[in-house]
């Protein structure tokens, strides 16, 4: 099955993503192999993730989304989380 258009409406209402990096030294782009060391732009560890200036989305769990919409699973396995 080929549905690959099926969600073609793309709404450009949310992410305010600067199109440059304005930061010294520039943060690390969204396909770089350190994207997570970019800077946080947004931080809500209420609901367990952070948006880096790259636009890559971080969650708690290390796992990333980016902005193409690429799925990075969670790569610190180990971690001793400290579930309150
Ligand atoms: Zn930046």
């Amino acid at each position: 099955m080929n549905t690959s258009s099926s969600r073609g409406t793309v709404t450009t209402t949310q992410r305010k993503i600067p199109p440059m990096c304005q930061h010294q030294p520039a943060c690390p782009t969204s396909d770089s192999a350190d994207r997570d060391a970019a800077r946080l732009v947004a931080h809500h560890p209420e609901q367990g993730w952070s948006l880096l200036c790259n636009g890559v989305l971080l969650f708690e769990d290390t796992g990333e989304l980016l902005p193409d919409g690429q799925i990075i699973a969670p790569h610190r396995v180990g971690l001793t989380m400290t579930v309150a």
